[in-house]
């Protein structure tokens, strides 16, 4: 079958014919159609410090994906030859405390689709069944390929009650894109976020944003004024992973506010903890989603008209990866899509 393979320890992706993968009896093997991009993949074609790290090549990439069911293994009883599926990109070791106790997202020995086994960058990937999501309701394909970030955003906007709240997202990728999107569905009062993409803040006034803002020339104390707050914002969704939003963040919290952080600073860095401290502020760490609670909630928050589509700004047959890939670097992009059909 056509892969996405990781093939040499240097920058660079290599489209390869590799064998179908093996299945266990526990195991589902699915026929991708359509998959997104991501960060991630990103990183392990640039093949960053990070990368070169979490990775040992050869690997195949992937773990945002939509497909459908070709065969089952004997054991496999909720997941049926057929079936429409999208797929937990965290193996869990199901041994824990955590795990044990039914905490599978707080597993400390995860496993990564697509970083620490071969992924879902080709045309077919292979997953234990109690990693798979049956589409039990109608879907966009296109959506369903990038329900793995769109339950990050999910995860992260539903860390903290929302109705009538005033809620900051920094950074407006795709992540934060859709969590702004979830937040206004949610019942938030406003949703500002902040970028220094023009084209991302865009994107994210379609998706629902109250407020979009451009931090490269003024701060979210300005966010505040226009929107008339007086007291601070009651929810932070930190996006960026960047010392400067995290740090204007904590600055424009109000006392008792709650911040959920998703996005991953690169290195250490420092913030005011005595105003932490004397806000009264509780920081989350978010990685991944909840499973499968996190699956429901997208599933229902769709059904119930959550729009994800002005999020996805580019599609291109799997051949056309390198080209896909540079558009999916850029400041210039939402989620982008991989056809495996074509
Ligand atoms: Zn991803
Ligand atoms: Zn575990």
């Amino acid at each position: 079958m056509k892969a996405l393979v990781k093939q040499q320890a240097e920058p660079g992706l290599w489209l390869m014919d590799v064998p179908e993968p093996r299945t266990g009896p526990g195991d589902v093997l699915i026929k991708v159609l359509r998959t997104g991009i991501c960060g991630t993949d990103l990183h392990i074609r640039s093949w960053d410090g990070w990368a070169r790290k979490a990775v040992t090549t050869p690997r195949v990439l992937g773990h945002e994906f939509v497909g459908e069911v070709v065969s089952v293994g004997d054991a496999v009883r909720d997941v049926a030859v057929g079936d429409l599926v999208s797929g937990e990109g965290h193996l869990v070791c199901g041994s824990c405390r955590n795990c044990l106790a039914g905490r599978r997202h707080l597993c400390r020995g995860t496993v990564g689709l697509g970083v620490g086994r071969d992924g879902a960058f080709a045309e077919y990937v292979a997953l234990p069944a109690t990693n798979v999501w049956v589409h039990r309701a109608e879907v966009d394909l296109d959506v369903a390929a990038i329900f793995d970030p769109f339950g990050n955003a999910v995860h992260t906007a539903l860390s903290f009650p929302l109705v009538g709240e005033d809620v900051l997202i920094t950074g407006a990728g795709p992540i934060g894109i859709m969590a702004a999107a979830v937040a206004r569905h949610a019942g938030a009062r406003n949703v500002v976020i902040t970028d220094v993409s023009p084209y991302r803040l865009e994107l994210a006034r379609k998706a629902g944003a109250t407020l979009a803002l451009d931090v490269s020339g003024t701060d979210i104390a300005e966010a505040q004024r226009l929107l008339g707050l007086k007291e601070g914002f009651d929810i932070g969704l930190e996006m960026s992973g960047r010392p400067e939003a995290m740090r204007d963040m904590v600055a424009n919290m109000t006392h008792g506010g709650r911040i959920a952080m998703l996005g991953l600073p690169a290195e250490e860095f420092a913030v005011d903890w005595s105003r932490i401290v004397t806000s009264m502020i509780t920081i989350k760490g978010v990685y991944g989603r909840e499973m499968f609670e996190t699956w429901y909630a997208m599933t229902v928050l769709l059904e119930g008209g959550l729009d994800l589509t002005p999020v996805i700004t580019g599609s291109y047959g799997y051949a056309d990866f390198d080209a896909a890939f540079d558009e999916a670097a850029t400041a210039r992009s939402g989620k982008i899509i991989l056809d495996w059909t074509v």
